[in-house]
């Protein structure tokens, strides 16, 4: 029987027992980069490729770091669209309404509602929500403890008249 080959593939030593995702070469504990499973978790579609949870270094590196990055950056974009709710709509009445209004559910507050649906407005290539709608239930499962759960709906715009932005 031939001896499989575990050493690390970064830095050689021997009884690497992790696998990188992407290569699936070995790599120990040291070397590993470990990516949480809801790193992505705002964007609509997560790329298979950063959906592992071990790397080696170069595929990290790689694969990875670039799609945090812009990941990182949609956030911070994010934070800072335009939000016009349903009351503006006399502010809004012209803004284009071209794209589907998206959705989130599931919250556990209006921030983060705000942030996710802005997100994938940002994804989407715009820099405003208009109609803007956000809900909350409170919910007792099996009579134990309440808490609330926050949803929310826009459509997401381009704004151009800086008066707006
Ligand atoms: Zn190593
Ligand atoms: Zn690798």
């Amino acid at each position: 029987m031939k001896m499989e080959n575990t050493n690390c593939v970064v830095c050689q030593k021997p009884k690497a027992n992790l696998d990188c995702g992407i290569c699936r070469e070995h790599v120990c504990k040291k070397c590993a980069q470990f990516l949480d499973e809801d790193s992505f978790s705002f964007m609509k579609v997560v790329p298979a490729i950063v959906k592992h949870t071990v790397y080696c270094g170069p595929c990290y590196d790689q694969n990875v770091a670039p799609v945090l990055a812009k990941y990182e950056a949609d956030i911070e974009k994010a934070k800072t669209i335009s939000i016009f709710m349903t009351s503006d709509s006399k502010i809004t009445s012209r803004f284009s309404r071209k794209e589907k209004a998206i959705e989130i559910k599931d919250c556990p507050d209006r921030e983060e509602v705000l942030l996710r649906l802005g997100f994938l407005a940002v994804e989407a290539g715009y820099n405003a929500l208009v109609d803007v709608e956000i809900n909350h239930e409170k919910v007792k499962p099996g009579g134990k403890y309440q808490y609330t759960k926050w949803s929310g709906k826009g459509v997401p715009t381009q704004v151009t008249s800086s008066r707006f932005l």
